[in-house]
């Protein structure tokens, strides 16, 4: 009974414990279970994070075809050049762009794919796995510690070294590797931890990376190489695809491995064109990196763990935890001839249909304003054709020259016929348009084409619709390709239009990255920024060939207030100021200069001598002419004297409008200046003034070419000259 007793009590005990302790049991292990798993991830993102090289696992290795030649991946990759060739030769290349970026792509990957299947057959994949020990041994005869490196080691003992090769590699290589970096590492008391990976889409060769810089020497690096050159350099032209194959063909068949050097940092975040990176500990301002992608950017902050660039192309491909890759320079920017006439991006591609810009050189868009020792003073005219400026504030040649008015009132129409009237003066003219609309960008084209200009004018285009990014770099851009043509000894007219909303652009870019904001909210070193621009701008010594670079920088102001922050910032930079006034303009009196207000503090010593003669007192004239004019409002009672005054201050007025595109010679400003203030059409009504200044070109051009030949000849107006002019004059007053 008691055994039975026993068991029941036994059952009963054990049926209570299933019922009640299953669920916790089942806890218990779910627990642990969900522990691992958690542990277990956290451990493959630890490896994902510090190990420094992806492994691509979707790029499978090449499949292998058995009857494959060398021959055939020639073939093949020629068939796809008379392809490229056949695109690109066609005159509107620019509608082909796409369709050439396509067969380029193609092209590079038959290249990648033949080359890869050529080293996995025998002769070449002994021979590829021959040359490892060399590569290592290269690879280590260069590494060393950077600076990035070593501030690094300040925060953390252990650097992490990865080893990454195609094919496994024999342990003695391993260990000599692992022997050598431990030893880097020993002089300055750091650790090292050796990742091995293995990688096939490497193709060939193996790669090292030692913190953050990269020693390269596998195939796949070969083959990046080669893809910047086939981008750099048009197929259509024949010498240059045929080397460029028989050179990849060569590299293919007598492989030699070179080992590259550069270092990669990683991306953190990416937002409104703005990128943040950690890594590429040694990178400097201004330098250009390259996104996985193949987009690249320039690198504009550099933080203690942080590092910020703008990016110059789109930015939705660029994934956050993707490579960056440093390419060890400063942005650059095409220059030379093949630039004239052609419309260009801030980046200097050729967005104008005409096809790709032949170009032999490169400039850094940042450069070093010459030095003092390397300038001349200003002391060649530099003629706008326009009377109120050459006659009352004349531009030199290497003279910045400001352009500040508030919006419509023609700041860019004095600009243009600046341009227009370089035509057959050997000045070469860069237009850079920052934030413009790209209607006004095709007009303007359009304009100079129509008047000859646009043959030795480049236009750099950032209009409103591109990014900050390349709206900042457009004028530096154009400063580079102005030094060009400056340092062979030419004339340059460099037009900023407009420094406003370049200003914008960078306060933009500022503001994303975090910068505080100063006066307008602009950034601090807006001030640096534009007077770096501006003082390029120079007149050579004769030692350095005597070029120059003329500046015409455009500021807008804002109900005529040119104290705000951006326009007394430049005022100040530039050698004088252009002062377009609103009201003039909208009186119709255009150009609408505004004498009081617009000065040349150097042009005075490069203007003719001619027209210093003739245009002495005309500011004088004006001012007072003016200042009548304000006050007469209030009353009619006036003088004779006040009368003749106001009456010839009118005629001056009258003489000094000008139609667009019209540029007009110095002589023949300096002859109907001189005609106006000696009053040889005082008794005229001043709505004829245009009529009779017509007339008076004709006259002095057709009926008195000697005086004409003189004036044009003289720098100087004798006696003799002045008299024969009067004469001259007097004749056609009687006859009008
Ligand atoms: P924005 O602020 O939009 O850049 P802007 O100050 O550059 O304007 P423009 O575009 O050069 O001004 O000119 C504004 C208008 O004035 C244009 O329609 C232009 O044709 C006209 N204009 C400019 N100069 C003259 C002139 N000398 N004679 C007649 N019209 C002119
Ligand atoms: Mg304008």
């Amino acid at each position: 009974m008691e055994i039975q007793y026993v068991i029941i009590n036994f059952l009963i005990l054990a049926a209570i414990l299933v019922v009640f302790g299953r669920k916790t049991v089942i806890s218990i292990f779910k627990n642990r279970y969900d522990k691992l798993n958690r542990d277990l991830t956290e451990a493959e993102e630890i490896l994902a994070s510090s190990s420094p090289v992806l492994i691509d696992e979707e790029v499978a290795a090449p499949e292998i075809s058995d009857d494959f030649e060398v021959e055939q991946a020639r073939a093949a990759a020629e068939a796809k050049i008379s392809q490229l060739k056949s695109f690109e030769e066609r005159e509107c290349r620019e509608i082909h762009r796409g369709m050439i970026e396509d067969a380029r792509k193609e092209l590079f990957e038959i290249l990648k794919k033949n080359t890869a299947e050529l080293f996995s057959k025998e002769p070449y994949l002994s021979r590829m796995r021959a040359l490892e020990s060399s590569i290592v041994d290269n690879i280590l005869s260069q590494i060393k510690l950077t600076s990035g490196d070593m501030s690094y080691l300040k925060h953390s003992d252990v650097l992490y070294v990865t080893l990454t090769s195609a094919h496994p590699l024999p342990k003695e290589l391993v260990e000599k590797i692992d022997e050598a970096t431990t030893e880097l590492l020993n002089t300055v008391n750091g650790k090292t931890s050796l990742w091995v990976l293995e990688d096939p889409a490497l193709i060939g060769g193996l790669k090292l990376r030692i913190g953050d810089t990269v020693y390269d020497g596998t195939v796949v690096e070969e083959f990046y190489h080669f893809n910047r050159r086939l981008n750099r350099e048009p197929i259509f032209d024949s010498d240059a695809s045929d080397s460029l194959l028989s050179e990849f063909m060569d590299k293919a068949e007598n492989y030699q491995p070179e080992i590259y050097t550069y270092q990669l940092g990683r991306v953190m975040t990416v937002s409104d064109g703005i990128c943040w990176m950690d890594g590429l500990a040694d990178i400097m301002y201004g330098e250009v990196i390259e996104f996985e992608c193949g987009e690249r950017g320039m690198v504009l902050d550099i933080q203690q763990n942080r590092i910020g660039c703008v990016i110059f192309g789109k930015y939705e491909n660029i994934e956050s935890g993707s490579r960056v890759r440093r390419i060890g320079r400063i942005a650059t920017v095409p220059v030379g001839d093949c630039l004239l006439g052609r419309i260009v991006d801030a980046r200097g591609n050729a967005i104008d249909g005409e096809g790709y810009l032949p170009f032999k050189e490169r400039r850094p868009i940042e450069f070093k304003a010459p030095a003092i020792l390397e300038r001349a003073p200003v002391d060649s005219p530099l003629h706008t054709g326009i009377k109120a400026i050459d006659a009352l504030v004349p531009i030199g040649k290497g003279q910045r020259e400001l352009i500040i008015g508030d919006r419509q009132t023609g700041k860019t129409a004095i600009a243009i016929d600046t341009i227009i009237n370089q035509k057959g003066k050997g000045t070469v003219c860069i237009y850079v348009a920052i934030g413009q609309k790209e209607t006004l960008i095709a007009e303007i084209r359009e304009k100079l084409k129509a008047h000859g200009a646009l043959e030795y004018t480049t236009i750099i285009s950032a209009p409103a619709s591109e990014s900050a990014a390349l709206q900042y770099i457009a004028p530096f851009a154009g400063a580079a390709m102005a030094e060009h043509f400056m340092y062979s000894g030419r004339d340059v007219l460099i037009v900023y239009d407009d420094l406003s909303k370049h200003a914008v652009a960078y306060r933009e870019l500022s503001l994303l990255l975090h910068r505080p904001s100063g006066r307008e909210a602009y950034p601090g070193d807006i001030f640096y920024l534009h007077s770096r621009l501006l003082e390029r701008a120079a007149h050579l010594s004769s030692e350095l060939g005597g070029g120059s670079i003329t500046a015409l920088p455009i500021v807008e102001t804002l109900a005529g207030d040119i104290s705000a922050y951006i326009p007394t910032n430049v005022i100040s930079i530039t050698d004088g100021q252009i002062f377009l006034d609103s009201e003039l303009f909208n009186e119709g009196q255009r150009p609408a200069v505004n004498v009081g207000l617009s000065v040349s503090r150097v042009g005075g010593a490069a203007q003719s001598k001619l027209m210093k003669q003739v245009s002495g007192n005309l500011r004088a004239r004006l001012a007072q002419y003016r200042e009548l004019a304000d006050f007469m409002q209030f009353g009619s009672d006036i003088d004779d004297e006040t009368k003749k005054t106001l009456a010839s201050g009118r005629m001056l007025m009258e003489a000094l409008k000008q139609a667009r595109y019209n540029p007009i010679p110095d002589y023949l400003q300096a002859v109907l200046i001189f005609a106006v203030s000696e009053g040889y059409c005082a008794c005229l009504d001043p709505n004829e003034m245009a009529k009779f200044e017509r007339e008076l070109y004709a006259y002095i051009e057709n009926d008195c070419k000697e005086l004409s030949e003189k004036l044009k000849a003289a720098k100087k107006m004798d006696e003799q000259t002045k008299s024969e002019l009067k004469a001259a004059l007097g004749e056609f007053a009687a006859r009008a």
